[in-house]
């Protein structure tokens, strides 16, 4: 009896450390998996990099876009590195938002701090310039939207016939006469009618010629 206790603590004590190595194993492999993982992103975060380096912009922005997608917590390289390649495409909203992340993150001592503030200020001048574009686009006074005195005779030559009353076309043969469909063969139009026509709003009248 005394030997059979002695042998089933021996088993328990085996059971128990085969339990514990193989619980080592799945955690060195995890380990592993993670370390293999950091170093794919650390190689494509690298390689996009030296692409944006290289001036190649559009394919550095695929590749950093591919890191942002694969990752929660972004590293300040790529927070960086992305703010600085969205202004060399021209996407100067994007890079200050990215070039501040960086500043707020790292201050004034992180690795590309410098860069990061400079840069920033380029790209805030530019937003600035194309917002100021903008808005003078959005400000534009257009003649379409106002009606144009046609001065104290209250009539403007027919621009379509030029006062001819006709409109020729020209063929291979002989050339056709057609009445101009604006100004009922007076050769000038009434104020009002100018102004449709101008708007393109004046309907042609729809008589034969
Ligand atoms: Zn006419």
């Amino acid at each position: 009896m005394k030997t059979f206790i002695s042998i089933l603590f021996v088993l328990i004590f085996q059971l128990t450390v085969v339990a514990q190595t193989q619980e080592q194993r799945i955690r060195e492999f995890e380990l592993q998996r993670e370390a293999s993982e950091r170093q794919a992103y650390k190689a494509l975060l690298d390689s996009a990099i030296l692409l944006s380096q290289q001036g190649e912009y559009l394919l550095a922005d695929s590749k950093f876009r591919q890191l942002l997608r694969t990752t929660k917590s972004v590293p300040s390289d790529l927070v960086y590195h992305f703010g600085e390649n969205s202004f060399y495409l021209g996407n100067f909203k994007q890079s200050v938002d990215w070039l501040n992340k960086y500043i707020q993150l790292k201050g004034t001592t992180g690795q590309y701090s410098a860069q990061a503030v400079e840069r920033l200020k380029s790209a805030e001048e530019e937003l600035m310039k194309e917002r100021l574009v903008e808005s003078k686009q959005a400000g534009q006074v257009l003649s379409q939207d106002y009606d144009i005195d046609c001065g104290p005779t209250g009539k403007v030559t027919c621009p379509v016939c030029k006062g001819s009353t006709v409109i020729i076309k020209k063929g291979y043969v002989s050339d056709t006469y057609k009445t101009c469909p604006y100004c009922h063969k007076l050769g000038y139009l009434g104020c009002e009618d100018y102004n449709l026509l101008l708007k393109g709003q004046l309907q042609p009248s729809t008589t034969k010629p």
